[in-house]
């Protein structure tokens, strides 16, 4: 474990510094991953998902994760999980893609991002979300929700470059924390209830509401 967490501090920077030293090597990255949250948005509409939430008031935060507004708006209260996820794909990608330009590891972690929206958001997860967690009229996240949490994935991925290894980790086991407090979920249960579903974490949730 403290092997692992010497590589992941000496490779936090690895490579040359992306935010101080622009140049035009970022160009094609950086317009790879435009084509690839396009690519997602317009999949995701494809595969049955609305643009915007049914009630079609363009509001961008929908604060009230039990309502029928979560997940439907830009962001919400689960948009800080996706900053987290942001974080964790550069921390990862530290760790096992140290060689690959900062930029191109960029556009790799918004791939994956981009991925699991398209999956999270396939009837198969939605089905599955709907058996075994707390949201039981889940119909998938819409096209403008997604597009919130891959921008909160970027931001993430900013943040853990310019926090560093250590501050990172606090800011994650933080927001961790603020979020169980507050909507009684966090991307580490979601990963939990996902894979392994335990009913007493299932009665507390329901249990905030
Ligand atoms: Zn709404």
């Amino acid at each position: 474990m403290s092997k692992l967490i010497d590589v992941l501090k000496n490779n936090w920077y690895g490579g040359r510094r992306w935010l101080n030293n622009r140049s035009r090597q970022d160009v094609w990255p950086s317009l790879a991953t435009i084509a690839v949250v396009m690519v997602a948005a317009f999949q995701l509409h494809h595969q049955g998902r609305l643009w915007w939430c049914a009630c079609g008031e363009y509001f961008l935060w929908a604060g009230d994760t039990w309502s029928r507004h979560n997940s439907q708006h830009l962001f919400d209260p689960y948009s800080l999980t996706h900053i987290l996820h942001g974080m964790a794909y550069y921390g990862i990608l530290a760790l096992i893609a140290s060689r690959l330009p900062r930029a191109w590891r960029f556009w790799l972690a918004i791939t994956i991002e981009s991925l699991w929206e398209v999956i999270e958001n396939s009837s198969y997860v939605i089905d599955r979300y709907r058996a075994v967690t707390i949201s039981l009229d889940y119909m998938g996240n819409s096209v403008a929700n997604s597009i919130g949490d891959i921008i909160c994935c970027v931001l993430g991925f900013f943040l853990a470059y310019q926090l560093g290894f250590r501050k990172s980790l606090v800011f994650f086991i933080i927001a961790e924390l603020i979020l169980n407090f507050w909507i009684r979920d966090s991307l580490i249960l979601n990963i939990i209830m996902l894979i392994y579903p335990i009913e007493a974490i299932k009665m507390w949730q329901i249990g905030g509401h």
